[in-house]
């Protein structure tokens, strides 16, 4: 099932994309339930955005290990973990503002988790349980800021940027986050192909290990790691993250307004 939410006429909505195309309109959060409210709406009358609005985001770095060498780092031995910011979030077909003062702006396509329900210390044999469904997500990054602020340990300015998480199109349920091919395209150029069997740390252990911190709410989000390929995008590209049974999450760089 696809879940997605939309804007029309001025008001926000959830719906469940049905065979044909169209909308099912929903009565609320899907987090609350897949409670249709018998509305229709054409897929050409709204517009697509983020699935879930202002979310909490944790990130996996270094979770591939083709990844974690292209970056020089020492394979890690427990899950590195950061958080961008819910402001840092934009849907699909937005812009990726590239920041006036930025440097080396990267993509880094990922599979995404939607948590659904409010859990802590699920063991990983339930954590799947906790996990509603599966978006697409590009972990923008500024590279330069990144590395200078990694030297003392912290993560954050270079990865929370506004516009720096994209993620949609859609919510897909009831997929095997253990084997999705996951391929991100600049300009139509394939730059990074990879498989999510390939994770060193799976969706179940991500969720199951935060859940041992910390509290887990309907609606955060789980950036899972990123494959090998990174590598620049600048103003005028359009970068593609397409995930095997989501669909395509398709944000162009636009430069940032003159301040
Ligand atoms: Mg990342």
């Amino acid at each position: 099932m696809h879940i997605v939410r939309y804007a029309l006429d001025g008001r926000v909505h959830h719906g469940i994309v049905e065979d044909e195309g169209s909308i099912a309109r929903l009565t609320g959060s899907p987090f609350d339930g897949l409670t249709r409210s018998g509305a229709i709406d054409a897929p050409g009358s709204v517009r697509l955005l983020a699935p879930v609005d202002q979310p909490r985001i944790f990130c996996a770095a270094y979770n591939y290990t083709e990844h974690t060498q292209e970056s020089g780092k020492a394979v890690p031995g427990l899950p590195v973990l950061f958080m961008k910011p819910g402001t840092a979030v934009i849907g699909p077909d937005d812009s990726i503002v590239y920041p006036a003062g930025g440097e080396i702006i990267h993509y880094e396509g990922e599979l995404t988790a939607v948590i659904g329900k409010r859990v802590r210390h699920v063991s990983e044999d339930d954590a799947l349980d906790a996990v509603f469904g599966y978006t697409c997500g590009n972990d923008v990054s500024d590279r330069v800021l990144q590395r200078r602020e990694s030297q003392f340990g912290c993560l954050l300015a270079g990865k929370g940027y506004d516009t720096f998480a994209p993620v949609g199109p859609v919510i897909a349920t009831g997929l095997d986050p253990a084997d999705l091919r996951i391929v991100t395209r600049v300009n139509g150029a394939v730059r990074q192909d990879g498989n999510t069997a390939d994770l060193l740390f799976s969706v179940r252990h991500l969720v199951s290990y935060l859940s041992r911190h910390m509290t887990l709410l309907p609606g955060d989000l789980i950036m899972t790691g990123t494959p090998a390929g990174v590598g620049p995008i600048t103003v005028g590209d359009t970068v593609e993250v397409e995930i095997a049974g989501i669909g395509v999450l398709r944000n162009d760089v636009v430069a940032e307004p003159g301040r």
